[in-house]
């Protein structure tokens, strides 16, 4: 008894990061994750819940229990094993999960929940260089087609290989990973890290072809494969209608945070302005501020309590300097003589909650107020670019794919989708959860039984 009352004294164990100043001028990863000692102290919080609310609020139901359980017991290799069996990027997924598991933790009220995403980073970090999976010849006679190479089409990818089919991403960018390597930045997620957890993929037999857009889906029925999951994301930027957004001093933030993912130069102002609430507004801000920007400012309609964004990746905006103006919206881009001038916004204020369950912004008549930017960043959503899209593929109003919602299947025979390209914008995990799905709609499709291969993996061992 005195055991448990302490151990749910025990608070969180802070986990280490860079300083501002080391920071503020590159693209290193900012958190350094858990040393050995102190992951151990945290897993020992967890109190092992018979009926762990963690599990049931993952999107791919982790045995979270299991392996805070081997991490706390130095099993590191058991741990990463009970990740893999439900998760193929646990070194992505440790470091950019909004960790809807930690929310559900029996300890949020308890000096707080545990630190469940950071012991999945540790595990993954202890083996980070090993091949964990062996090349898998091809056994089944089905050639699969995944068009996009993020989360869910690297996920479907992954279990398609396990099972034995012949697999091809193609991918329309030049690198692979979707909006991991194009939407988020790499002082949150290291190339390196990608990389290695896509290679992992590669090791499986499958082939990526970047570069590559598919324009019609008959021709990969021509080429002999036999089903298609279509994952191509939301890449498109949304606009604001103040006018100016075509201006070459208006960026769309996913547009803007791709060409720098790319390594492609982007001159920015010393005065940004950042618009939405987000965490793509977040990130660019931060992006911006690492190009050399020196005032960076989030114009949000609400207020911080209603920020869609992390709240630990806002505090770390506002720790690098980075202004959040709240209950303020843009009316209007201005420029003179070609030149971009500023940004007009209005005050708001909060009225009755809408639709989202959030307070409605309302304008506060004649408050409108200007501030001198060079740069305006937009970053108010992301929709599906339907230009880039297959048309013989049925489409909501909204832009996004029609799919069966049980089985994945588009309008066409064989053909699936899953991921943004279906659902809007979403998490890296809640894409990998999807491309799961479709790989055992796709295997089934295909004559198989639909069960997702765990055990494929070389024999547990410390
Ligand atoms: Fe551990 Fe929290 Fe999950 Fe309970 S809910 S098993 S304390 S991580």
């Amino acid at each position: 008894m005195i055991n448990t009352v302490l151990q749910l004294c025990t608070k969180r164990e802070s986990i280490p990061q860079l300083s501002v100043e080391e920071r503020i001028d590159n693209f290193q990863e900012v958190e350094f994750g858990y040393a050995e000692e102190e992951m151990r102290k945290e897993a020992s919080r967890c109190l092992q819940c018979e009926d762990p609310p963690c599990v049931e609020a993952c999107p791919v139901h982790l045995d979270i229990k299991k392996y805070v359980f081997e991490a706390r017991e130095g099993r590191y290799r058991d741990g990463l094993e009970t990740i893999l069996e439900r998760l193929p990027f646990p070194a992505t997924v440790g470091r950019v999960c909004p960790h809807p598991c930690e929310k559900a933790c029996v300890r949020h009220t308890h000096f707080d929940p545990i630190a469940n995403r950071a012991i999945k980073r540790f595990l993954a970090d202890q083996f980070m260089d090993a091949a964990w999976y062996p090349k898998i010849e091809t056994k089944l006679e089905g050639k699969v087609a995944v068009v996009g190479s993020g989360p869910a089409g690297l996920t479907a990818a992954y279990y398609l290989a396990k099972m034995g089919y012949g697999v091809t991403i193609f991918e329309s960018l030049p690198q692979t990973g979707g909006m991991m390597r194009v939407g988020i930045p790499s002082y949150r997620l290291p190339r390196k890290v990608l990389d290695n957890e896509i290679d992992r993929v590669k090791n499986l037999g499958v082939e990526i072809k970047t570069n590559t857009r598919v324009e019609s889906l008959d021709t990969l029925f021509k080429d002999g494969y036999q089903a298609v999951f279509v994952a191509t994301g939301a890449h498109q930027g949304i606009k604001m209608g103040v006018g100016e957004e075509e201006h070459p001093k208006v960026m769309e933030c996913i547009d803007f945070l791709r060409d720098v993912a790319l390594g492609k130069t982007v001159e920015l102002g010393d005065r940004v302005a950042v618009i939405g609430g987000g965490n793509a507004a977040v990130d660019s801000a931060r992006t911006a501020l690492r190009l050399g920007s020196k005032e960076v400012t989030i114009f949000y309609r609400r207020t911080r309590a209603e920020m869609p964004a992390s709240p630990p990746e806002v505090e770390e905006a506002i720790k690098e300097g980075v202004k959040i103006h709240i209950l303020a919206a843009p009316v209007r881009i201005r420029s003179k003589d070609g030149q971009l001038t500023g940004i007009e916004c209005i005050r708001m204020e909060l009225g009755e909650p809408d639709v989202s369950g959030r307070r409605r912004p309302i304008p506060i008549k004649g408050s409108e107020f200007i501030m001198e930017v060079d740069n305006v960043i937009i970053a108010i959503g992301q929709a599906v670019d339907k230009t880039a899209l297959p048309p013989e593929l049925e489409y909501t109003s909204l832009g996004t794919i029609v799919v069966d919602p049980i089985t994945l299947q588009t309008n066409i025979e064989g053909v699936f989708a899953g991921g943004d390209v279906v659902s809007g914008p979403s998490a890296v995990i809640a894409a990998i959860a999807v491309g799961k799905e479709a790989a055992i709609s796709i295997d089934k499709h295909l004559g198989g039984e639909g069960v997702l291969p765990v055990d494929l993996s070389p024999k547990r061992q410390c």
